[in-house]
């Protein structure tokens, strides 16, 4: 099935599979035990770490291994705000955050926290200036994603960084977290340069495995545990680690950063191009922002989305109407809306998310199939309408 649904997630890339498969197989110790099995599985997991840490251009022991992107958005965000001493804390986030950052906020303002969601504009970025308005002597935290799950929009992290590190040279005890999950292995950036305290990334959007991903953790950053066992993983992330699936992260990190970003722009533009060109009343969601090479959102007038996308599963082709995470509710996109799309031009919205296995030949094959579907979609409405009339 031609898949364009990469940012939910992706298959496993061959090297991966392989990897993860001998891994599972002959490094079964427990990264803890003194035996032989046990220096082994050790080895293994701080080789991956190591390889973790050179792909985002950090130190290895910045890195801590969890379960994926959510946990290191529950930890970074938790973890720090709880390690920084103070009755009355404030957190500045965005209104476009994946759920995995807005649950955890949600749950600080429950347990008395205050926190300000900023609005992007039209084009799906936030204003850096206007982030840096929002902090107040009591914030402790800015959590600002690196690139949109839905539109691709590239958020200005670095200009958001330098606002904080200054706050903080003056004093103020303020860190930034930034979830990176989208933006890791599809741009080309150092961490260091990028400037977060705290940055999540997860295998299972860059052809890696479900259930692993880390959270960067700027040397000298503070970080309380949000779960509690043994002293795994620096006593940051109690749990017996996860070797198979690090390596097997690791080496999607690696293949990622051999890889070609560029012909998957290629095909993301030219893809967009004929969308435009070959059907009337589209629009592309955040046109104008500086964007992932992946990413396409579009919003076909007068279609709904859900079943542009059943339309086009029936053809063979998998995308995505707003995040996995919400289809299936019929709720309309929270990012979209915030956008200042209305409820109806978020549920006529799609995204098509391509990867670096994705061909020309798909490529072409969906556009015919997204062109003849959004015909018939729309025929059909046409023709209910006249009925009601
Ligand atoms: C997928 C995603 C997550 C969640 O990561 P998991 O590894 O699935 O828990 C968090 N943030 C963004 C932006 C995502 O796209």
């Amino acid at each position: 099935m031609p898949y364009f649904d990469h940012n939910a997630t992706t298959f496993l890339a061959p090297e991966v599979a392989e990897t993860l498969s001998v891994t599972l197989h002959e490094c079964y110790g427990n990264a803890s035990s003194i035996h032989r099995e046990g220096q082994r599985a050790r080895q293994e997991l701080e080789g991956a770490r190591a390889s973790i840490a050179r792909s985002l251009a950090a130190s290895p022991g910045e890195i801590v291994f969890t379960s994926g992107g959510t946990e290191s958005n529950n930890l970074a965000i938790l973890g720090l705000v709880r390690s920084v001493p103070g009755e009355r804390k404030h957190v500045v986030t965005t209104e476009i955050e994946h759920p995995a950052v807005l649950e955890p906020c949600r749950q600080l303002e429950r347990e008395g926290m205050m926190v300000d969601y900023v609005r992007p504009g039209v084009d799906g970025v936030v204003n850096a200036a206007e982030m840096a308005g929002r902090i107040r002597p009591e914030t402790v935290l800015v959590s600002v994603m690196h690139s949109n799950n839905e539109t691709g929009a590239i958020q200005p992290v670095s200009d958001i960084a330098a606002g904080i590190r200054e706050r903080r040279s003056a004093g103020q005890p303020i860190y930034l977290h930034c979830d990176g999950v989208q933006a890791f292995g599809k741009i080309p950036f150092a961490i260091t340069d990028l400037g977060p305290d705290l940055y999540s990334v997860s295998a299972h959007k860059i052809f890696g495995p479900k259930g692993v991903g880390a959270l960067y953790v700027r040397k000298g950053v503070p970080l309380r545990a949000v779960q509690f066992g043994g002293r795994h993983e620096r006593e940051r992330r109690a749990g017996t680690e996860n070797v198979p699936g690090a390596v097997a992260f690791a080496r999607a990190a690696e293949l990622c950063r051999e890889g070609d970003c560029m012909r998957v722009a290629e095909l993301r533009d030219w893809f967009e191009r004929e969308i435009e060109r070959r059907v009337e009343d589209v629009e592309v969601n955040g046109r104008g922002a500086p964007r992932l090479p992946n990413t396409s959102n579009l919003v076909f007038r007068n279609v709904s989305g859900e079943n542009l996308v059943i339309a086009l599963d029936i053809a063979g082709f998998a995308v995505s109407s707003g995040s996995a995470c919400s289809s299936g509710s019929v709720e309309p996109s929270h990012v979209l809306l915030a956008m200042g799309r209305s409820r109806e031009e978020a549920g006529s919205s799609v995204r098509f998310s391509f990867g670096r296995y994705n061909t020309r030949e798909e490529a072409d094959a969906l556009i015919h199939a997204v062109v003849r579907s959004v015909e018939r979609l729309r025929k059909a409405a046409r023709r209910e309408v006249s009925f009601a009339v």
